[in-house]
């Protein structure tokens, strides 16, 4: 699996947590949007987002920000975006995606 985090993607920040509704899973082109049951909010694959900002433009509560543009109060969930996978290995087990 690639890691390379030098090409750009989106990130998702803490005004997801706890909202967590789904909405940019709806119009993600690469179905790169993961959440978990246990997780507080949803978070994108950072070497699968293709860089569309499509989801930034759905959120109902602007959490989505492209990397560069993630305020500095929310850096934390650059990290927290990519732990995510390692944070919860089954993750896949609960992707919505059935084409995957
Ligand atoms: S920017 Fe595009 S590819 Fe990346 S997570 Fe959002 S909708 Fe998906
Ligand atoms: S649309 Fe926004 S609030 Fe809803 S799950 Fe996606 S990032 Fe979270």
């Amino acid at each position: 699996m690639s890691s390379d985090s030098s090409l750009s993607h989106y990130v998702i920040t803490s005004a997801c947590v706890d909202v967590k509704d789904g909405v940019c899973t709806t119009v993600c082109p690469v179905d790169c949007i993961y959440t978990h049951p246990e997780a507080e909010q949803y978070v994108i694959h950072p070497d699968e987002c293709i860089d569309c900002g499509s989801c930034e433009m759905v959120c109902p509560v602007s959490a989505i920000f492209r990397l560069e543009d993630v305020p500095p109060g929310e850096q934390t969930f650059i990290a927290k975006n990519r732990d995510f996978f390692t944070d919860y290995p089954d993750y896949a087990a609960h992707h919505a995606a059935s084409w995957k």
